[in-house]
């Protein structure tokens, strides 16, 4: 569970508290072990492999500090070195308890306290020891630490999620007068009938899509069908039927593609956005804290620098919010508005690399761009066609191995490429893949947290600037990606200065 994220974090917290090293720890719910995420040691740049340290019921200096932080709601502090995995942390010792507060669900119900794990910071510099102030930044800087590590987590309930999402929902077995001789409960919401079974398909299939289905059935010929049905409630499933061999038809329903995707959409956006968020949430509240009744020069620093990350993640909320937006307009049939500027490409490709430097931490990222590229086209837009291209250039593909971004300037186009050397696609798939939303190949299902939509919304927005997408791939050996876009716009999508000023 380790993460670059995390790492980044316990450095922060030695640059705030001044401490020579700060380690951060989950508890295991299961086994009362405490579990090493992260360890950074400044002055000796030890370091520590993630994975089971301390049994918390052995009596050792470091978890009885970590039973009574954790009793006591609060922090302790240790004058003396502790050990771990034979390494000493010299003295001052900070424990801090990681807790995490679950929300209220009933509006007199008390916030739920799970301790989750533990900070522990080591030496403060100049030889000083912690004092009140450490003692209030390292709690606001906990609750950071309990909100990225309960994120984690969250991730693992979202694959089973997906899971569940992929049964079909509705069952019915139907005689050859339409009878229906079994259904199971999911059929009956489907159909808004509380019991389907005894019941004639005329009777439930007001608008007659079921019996126009069944009726493409020819015994022999064809056994299977496949179709949409649009349900009282107005949901879309996927609806297929399969004649027996005694004449009775075999009916099932499963989610659209679109809708089962647009629903795990929902999930996915909350779960992405929740990053960004916690990252502002979290440098506010430190700011918040840094800005005592002395604030130093070396304050101000700091702030700046969260307030920069703050900055950046809150455009990326933007960008999510406005993708989401678009994708619900190409499932209502509308065209994607754009909205046209001159940009300078690979400012925009920074940016990018910035905001998903956690995500590419575990690549080998090669970059091969000119120095500008001044071109025309819907700036956050084209921003998300990189992120998509990029977030599953590292989804799709094995840590260490190489993603080759590249902006190549053609004159009137303008090439954006991602190459990455991961499980890449069959070439039977590739014509689908932006094409049919909620189209996965079988080898990417392993992977969690696909959905199918991203590819779909690069396809429109390449497309909604005059250009065109094009993928080429290697089972198992890799895949490009390329939006290929035109330079400049037809003038009555650029805004002039006289138009704007009017
Ligand atoms: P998602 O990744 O959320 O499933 P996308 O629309 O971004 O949705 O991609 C659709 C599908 O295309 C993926 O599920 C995967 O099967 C395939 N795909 C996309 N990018 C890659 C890649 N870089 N390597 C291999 N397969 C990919």
């Amino acid at each position: 569970m380790a993460s670059a994220t995390l790492d980044r974090f316990c450095q922060k917290v030695c640059q705030i508290i001044q401490s020579e090293g700060t380690a951060c720890f989950t508890l295991g719910a299961a086994d009362n072990r405490l579990y090493l995420q992260s360890f950074v040691d400044l002055s000796t740049k030890t370091t520590l492999e993630p994975g089971p340290q301390e049994d918390i019921d052995n009596n050792t200096e470091l978890t009885q500090a970590v039973v009574e932080a954790i009793e006591a709601e609060r922090s302790i502090i240790l004058d003396e070195p502790l050990h771990l995995s034979g390494i000493e942390l010299g003295g001052p010792v900070m424990v801090v308890p990681v807790i995490w507060e679950r929300e209220a669900v009933e509006p007199e119900e008390e916030p739920a306290k799970h301790p989750v794990g533990i900070l522990t910071l080591w030496g403060k510099r100049g030889g000083l020891t912690f004092d009140d102030e450490d003692q209030q930044l390292a709690g606001v800087l906990a609750q950071q630490a309990a909100a990225l590590l309960v994120e984690e987590h969250l991730e693992e309930f979202e694959d089973i999620q997906t899971a569940f999402a992929a049964v079909p929902v509705g069952l019915m077995l139907i005689d050859s007068d339409g009878n229906i001789a079994v259904a199971n409960a999911a059929a009956g919401e489907v159909l808004q009938v509380n019991t389907l079974q005894g019941s004639n398909l005329r009777q439930v299939d007001s608008q007659g899509q079921l019996q126009k289905l069944i009726s493409q059935l020819q015994p022999g010929t064809q056994t299977q069908a496949t179709g949409a049905f649009v349900s009282p409630l107005g949901e879309t499933y996927a609806t297929s039927v399969q004649l027996t061999h005694e004449g009775q038809s075999i009916l099932a329903f499963t989610r659209s593609p679109f809708s089962t995707a647009a629903e795990e959409l929902v999930g996915q956006v909350a779960h992405e956005l929740r990053t960004p968020l916690t990252v502002i949430q979290g440098n506010l509240q430190t700011i918040q804290a840094i800005m005592g009744e002395e604030v130093t020069k070396e304050d101000l620093q700091i702030a700046d620098e969260f307030i920069e990350t703050a900055l950046i993640q809150s455009s990326r909320m933007f960008r999510l919010i406005s993708e989401t937006l678009n994708i619900s307009r190409i499932h209502a049939g509308k065209e994607i508005e754009l909205d046209i500027t001159e940009f300078d490409l690979i400012e925009a490709l920074d940016q990018i690399l910035t905001e998903l430097a956690d995500r590419l931490a575990g690549h080998q990222l090669v970059r091969q761009t000119p120095a500008t590229l001044t071109m025309q086209g819907d700036r956050d837009k084209v921003i998300s066609i990189l992120d998509n291209y990029l977030k599953n250039a590292a989804k799709y593909s094995n840590p260490g191995t190489t993603i080759t971004v590249s902006i190549q300037d053609q004159g009137d186009e303008v090439v954006i490429a991602v190459r990455d050397e991961g499980i890449g696609i069959p070439p039977e798939d590739i014509h689908r893949i932006g094409k049919e939303p909620g189209f996965r190949t079988s080898a990417s299902k392993e992977q969690a947290g696909g959905i199918g939509l991203g590819m779909v919304y690069v396809r429109r927005v390449t497309e909604a600037h005059g250009g065109r997408m094009e993928i080429e791939s290697k089972l198992g050996e890799g895949s490009v990606f390329r939006s290929i876009l035109p330079k400049y716009q037809p003038s009555s999508r650029v805004p002039t200065e006289e138009l704007e000023s009017i």
